[in-house]
């Protein structure tokens, strides 16, 4: 397989914003500035040790049509839904919702004060999957794969493949995605293949990265979408800590109402309406 070596295409902050019953956060996929990055119809990062950053949490509310996945770094967050599920989202732990034809759920900060910070990305789900039955993948910190390579870089995979091999505990046949979690000394250059009709993403958690051959910058804190390619491969300016995150683009139409993604104005009224009438 030839290499071909993916740039830096755009790179975005996101927007502050508040969502749930009064949460700061940074919205850097679907804002104003970045509508959406096909499948990925919004990422959100929340980071706050002031506790009235977040204590409002996100009481009830409705999802139908995509997955949401929350990936926590720090603090605690309690979840419960319409299914009757519930459990406790810790550091390193992740749960990926498939939310399909309908579920209504809470994200509760399970402490008042301290850090808190985590991010919440939403999956689509292709149309002829948008109305299955709700169900969960929760994998806390150590069910998450880890891989540890000689140059000191820790991966941890959420879901997909390392180019060793090591595999996450998610499965997603819907859009393959690669969620990973990357640890990179200073000068060290990590190495990513992707399917090249992937479309690509890196944020900073942690530190600066370089990206391809013409080492544009990704810094703190920014979004870097990466441009054509099959390879993502990102060196380490200083110390840094950064997700990447792949996925295949659905090309399918979009509708938006809020908590409900569909692919038609009209299925997205009969979402409201389906709510509205108790038939989650
Ligand atoms: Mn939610």
């Amino acid at each position: 397989m030839n290499k071909n070596v993916r740039e830096l295409k755009t790179l975005t902050s996101g927007i502050p914003a508040t969502d749930g019953n009064g949460v700061k956060l940074t919205r850097i996929i679907g804002s104003s500035e970045l509508n959406m990055l096909d499948p990925f119809l919004l990422f959100d990062a929340f980071e706050s040790d002031q506790g009235q950053d977040y204590i409002g949490g996100f009481p009830d509310h409705p999802h139908r049509g995509f997955e949401t996945v929350t990936y926590l770094l720090a603090g605690r967050m309690r979840h419960k839904d319409s299914a009757g599920h519930q459990g406790v989202i810790e550091p390193g732990g992740v749960q990926w919702m498939t939310a399909g034809r309908g579920i209504v759920h809470s994200e509760m900060p399970e402490q008042t004060d301290g850090l808190l910070q985590g991010f919440q990305l939403w999956v689509n789900l292709p149309a002829n999957e948008k109305m299955q039955a709700p169900s969960y993948q929760e994998y806390p910190f150590n069910d998450i794969a880890v891989e540890h390579l000689d140059n000191g870089t820790e991966v941890r995979v959420i879901a997909g493949s390392t180019n060793n091999g090591t595999i996450g505990p998610v499965i997603n046949h819907y859009v393959n995605p690669i969620y990973l979690d990357v640890f990179l000394l200073k000068g060290q250059t990590f190495e990513q293949t992707v399917d090249a009709d992937d479309n690509v993403f890196i944020f900073v958690i942690e530190g600066a990265l370089s990206v391809g051959n013409s080492k544009h910058q990704i810094r703190h804190r920014q979004l870097g979408i990466l441009g054509d390619g099959n390879q993502a491969v990102v060196t380490a300016n200083e110390t840094s800590r950064f997700l990447l995150a792949a996925a295949r683009p659905l090309k399918e139409p979009i509708a938006r109402g809020g908590p409900f993604v569909m692919n038609s104005k009209e299925e997205v009224l009969q979402a409201f309406d389906d709510f509205h009438h108790n038939r989650f």
